[in-house]
């Protein structure tokens, strides 16, 4: 299948600086989000540092060199969703490494939200907040489930969804690498079909946009990447863009 993609990082309208990061190899097939957390730019810091040592394991791990797996290999999951997996692992240790070098970098962390394709498989992994959708048929469908506190309470009933989406602690996560050594990577293999959309996003886009109104926009625009990806982006500064807004839009054809 070919591969048509879209990327954009936007500001938004409250911050001053932009933590998110976004990363594409198109050799590998490699898409990435990441949205960092942490004062004083560390949270720019940890997002990139996270991106970049996700590519770097992903393209160690290309050719037919023996290399090393630093946590070994699951047997139950395919050579891609080996490398990708730990490529994810392997982030988290260089965050948790950068962290160690500079005192200014303490307590920074960052999510992501990771897609590597193969033929007619993706493999996808995340941690975090920042999201990956598929839109299939003019339907779209949330893949991954939040790590965060509110989507627990809303998961185990306590919180409804409304009370969710407004909740003062929505920007509360649970999982994110620059915490644990031991990281839990959430894995995920789909196949894909002609036409289909993934989306790869950060939460600045989530919590402006409610997921009918991604939707909309998805069905009005779906026949041109950028400016679909142009239009989530317009779409969440339109309802104040509070936060940082990534999209990353993947188009599979025939
Ligand atoms: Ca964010």
């Amino acid at each position: 299948m070919k591969i048509v993609y879209q990327a954009i990082t936007d500001v938004g309208r409250k911050r001053k600086g932009n933590e998110d990061s976004l990363f594409v190899n198109p050799e590998q097939n490699l898409f990435v989000v990441a949205d960092g957390m942490g004062g004083h730019a560390a949270g720019e810091v940890a997002s990139k540092v996270a991106v970049e040592s996700i590519n770097e394991f992903v393209c160690l791990t290309a050719g037919d060199e023996e290399i090393t797996w630093p946590f070994g290999l699951d047997q139950d999951m395919s050579y891609d969703g080996n490398r990708l997996k730990t490529a994810v692992r392997f982030a988290n240790r260089k965050v948790l490494e950068a962290m160690k070098e500079r005192s200014e970098y303490e307590g920074m962390a960052t999510t992501v939200a990771a897609v590597l394709v193969d033929g007619e498989e993706a493999n996808l992994a995340h941690v975090g907040d920042s999201r990956v959708y598929l839109f299939r048929e003019s339907e779209l469908s949330q893949l991954t489930s939040d790590h965060s506190w509110v989507n627990e309470q809303l998961q185990s009933g306590v919180i409804s969804a409304d009370q969710a989406r407004a909740h003062p602690l929505r920007n509360v996560v649970t999982r994110a690498l620059g915490g644990k050594a031991d990281l839990q990577v959430d894995m995920q293999l789909h196949k894909l079909k002609p036409g289909d959309l993934l989306l790869l996003c950060s939460d600045g886009l989530t919590t402006m946009v409610p997921d009918e109104e991604i939707q909309r926009v998805m069905r009005e625009g779906a026949g041109d990447v950028q400016k679909l990806a142009q239009g989530l982006v317009a779409e969440a500064n339109a309802r104040g863009g509070e936060d940082n807004i990534t999209v990353l839009l993947i188009q599979f054809q025939e």
